[in-house]
Order: structure tokens, then sequence, then C-alpha cells
């Protein structure tokens, strides 16, 4: 008997309508006689609400009642979605996280799960033969026995976690598109849906812009080797497509070379000048930024050749620019460098594919066809598997769409 956990995001649930179509979808694999155990994300938007909320309680609000206000939009649909199942015939039963119980380590709004009993979510499958509807986003800390969430988009992380507990055949993601796409296809129309995308990739890709699922749960998906399926809830629950399967890499018969273009334009650069070249200088820029939460990347040393000087440059999300700036002016005197230079406005563009590991060349051919189209390149990174540009926000499409083309990714 197989056993699946169906995931719905916001959208798939964004109110009753939605809801009973979910249900459908929770129906057709129940009759086909599967086990399921179902984990559902607030309706679209009302998380944000709920944050909004608590900013207006308190600009200083408390995280742990954030935490108490943010949970319940998951409680809500876990519920409603209960009651839509029974209401067409389908034995189930909403389970909050503190009851499962989803343990979670205690930083509030941003826990992580710690450890999950799936055997008793497993005997009340078998036992009782109901859909367990389980609250995603939420957890219970052990620690402080209070109720935590899993940061924003963590519901995908409660499903995959879940899917690993009960040791389920598969973990569906349902949502408001019906695949992992070479890239989106709002900015380049010939983008093509993959039936497959490996761990690896699916990994770069969250990272780098494309927004389908928490780049945790992916992590997880690939440490606890989840088959996960991105799919649909607005397809036909009666005869549904099948999605993009993300797997071991040893599991996609045709490697391409490139398997996606990521892009995020929300990016600032920042580039301190005559930086001193001695050890110890880097961790003085990158720890204070660390410890603020702030999230780096693309990080260029550039090798001095005066060995007194080098320039350090990095990007940080648009968000975080002017912390961050803040945070290094601040400590300009331990650092000791000569001038920060910032620029917003700036985007990062990727070329994703497993199959970098085994061509030479796949970088070149990148930044020729740039600057045969005049896009200057501001900096650049590359890994086994990756390679990434910055360049002005203005030529992001442009550049995407060429990189999508160059690597033969548009559909025939
Ligand atoms: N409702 C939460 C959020 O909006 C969790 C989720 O949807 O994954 O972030
Ligand atoms: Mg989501």
């Amino acid at each position: 008997m197989a056993r699946l956990v169906m995931k719905f995001g916001g959208t798939s649930v964004a109110g009753m309508d939605r809801i009973r179509n979910a249900a459908r979808h929770v129906k057709r694999e129940v009759d086909a006689g599967a086990q399921v155990a179902v984990v559902v994300s607030a309706m679209a938007g009302k998380t944000d609400e709920l944050v909004a909320l608590c900013r207006d309680a308190s600009p200083h609000f408390d995280r742990r009642e954030y935490d108490s206000v943010v949970a319940s939009g998951e409680q809500v649909t876990a519920g409603l979605l209960a009651i839509a199942l029974q209401s067409i015939g389908v034995a189930a039963r909403s389970w909050q996280g503190w009851q499962i119980p989803i343990l979670t380590t205690q930083t509030p709004g941003a826990a992580r799960i710690s450890g999950i009993d799936g055997e008793r979510i497993v005997a009340n499958l078998v036992a009782r033969n109901e859909v367990a509807v389980i609250a995603g986003f939420q957890g219970l800390s052990k620690g402080t026995g209070r109720v935590t969430t899993l940061g924003r988009g963590g519901s995908d992380t409660s499903a995959v976690a879940v899917a690993a507990a009960i040791k389920a055949d598969r973990c569906d993601i349902y949502t408001d598109v019906d695949g992992i796409y070479t890239t989106d296809p709002r900015v380049v129309p010939k983008a093509r849906r993959l039936d497959r995308v490996a761990y690896e990739e699916m990994l770069e890709m969250a990272s780098l812009g494309a927004k389908v699922m928490q780049v945790r749960s992916v992590e997880l998906a690939m440490l606890k080797k989840v088959k996960t399926v991105v799919r649909s809830s607005f397809e036909n629950p009666d005869s549904p497509r099948s999605g993009t399967l993300i797997c071991d890499e040893e599991d996609i018969v045709e490697q391409q070379v490139v398997t996606g273009i990521a892009f995020s334009r929300d990016e600032a650069q920042i580039t301190l000048r005559r930086v001193a070249d001695r050890p110890g200088v880097a961790a003085a820029i990158f720890s204070p930024l660390a410890e603020a939460g702030i999230n780096v990347d693309m990080i260029v040393q550039v090798a001095s050749d005066d060995t007194v000087t080098t320039d350090i440059t990095f990007t940080v999300g648009s968000g975080d620019f002017d912390r961050a700036k803040a945070i290094l002016e601040k400590t300009k005197a331990q650092i000791g460098y000569a001038a920060l230079q910032g620029a917003g406005g700036v985007a990062k563009v990727s070329a994703i594919g497993i199959g970098m590991r085994s061509h030479s060349g796949v970088a070149a051919i990148a930044f020729q066809a740039l600057s045969e189209k005049g896009i200057n390149i501001r900096a650049i990174t590359t890994s086994e598997i990756k390679i990434s540009v910055l360049i002005d926000t203005a030529y992001t499409e442009l550049a995407v769409r060429t990189l999508h083309a160059i690597y033969g990714l548009d559909e025939a």
C-alpha cells in the first residue's frame, strides 16, 4: 500500500472552494488505496496579515507571542480541510504541530524541526484508516513547551519532515504551478517544465531565486532522500498531470549540461576598497553580518598585488542593504578599509546543472553570449554545478533569455 504526504500551499487552500478542490485530490489518492498524511499552509495572504497585526500590536513584539499568532493560520486550514474531507466521505482528523508532536528547537519564528514521532502518525493512519491533516509551519519546542514556527515558507519543510518520519513513498507538493520550469515562464515564455530535477540542482535553484519550495525543505529532502513531486492543485483532481520529480541524479537518464536558469532581482552589491590584506580581515567583515542574520553571497576577493591591501566585493539581499552598510560603517575601524561602495539595483543570474561537472567551457559560453548582448558583468562566482553573474537589474530579462537559449533550453 502506498503511503503519501500531500502538501497544499497557501494558494491551494485560499478559500473554501479551493479547500474543497484540495479535498478531491486527497480523495483520489485515498480511493486508489493510499495511506495519506496531508500538510497544509495557511490561506494565501493570511500569514502576512498576522505578521502585520503583530507589528501593529508593538514594533518590538515578543517573538514567542508572534509564534502563537502566526501559527493560527495553519490551524484554521487544517480543520477546514478535515471537514471538507469528511463531507465527501473521507475519514479525516486535523492535527496541530504540538499534538503530533512535531518537536523543534526553541528559536521563535525560526525554529528547526528536531524530531517527529512518525510511528504515532502511522499508527493513526493504519489503525483508524483516517487521513491525518497536519498543520504545517508550526511545532512544539521541547525546551520551552511553547508553540513555535519554522520561518516563512516553512510548511514545505513540515511536509518533507513528515514524509521522512513516516517513510512515505512520496511527498507531493501541491502549488499553483504544475512543476519546476527551466526558468520563470513569465520571463521566458519558451521555458519548459522539467520532468525530473536532481536534489542538488533544485537546492541551487531554490537558493538562487526560484521560489517554489523553501530552501530548507529541499535540503531535508536531499538528506533524507524523500522523493518529492511539485505539482499543481489547480488541475482537474480526476485527471492530474505528473509535475516535476525531485530525485537523485542517478535517477535522471537524460542529463543536460544546464538544467535551469535562476535569477534574483533583489540584490545589492557592496565593495570594500583597500582592505588590509592580513589574516582575520574576512572574519572581521563577515562575522558581524552573520550575527545580524544577514545572508551574504557571491563573495569575491581580489588577489592583491601590493600585498598591503585588497578589495572585497559581495552581495546581500536588497532588504538587508542598509543594515549591512550600517554595520560595516560601525566596524570600519576594526576592519580597516579605505572606502565602502554600495550599489542597489543589481541582479544575480545563474545557470545550474549537474552536467557541468563533466563538461568544460560551460562558463565561457555564458560570458560570450552576454557580451554579445552588451551586458556588463559586475562579479562572477562559480561552483561545481552553477555559474552566477551579477549584472544591472535592467538587463535581467535579456540575460535570462540569452542564457536560456544558448544552453538549449528553449522549447523546441
Ligand atoms: N504560512 C506560512 C508562510 O506563509 C508557511 C507556509 O505557507 O509555508 O510563510
Ligand atoms: Mg510556500
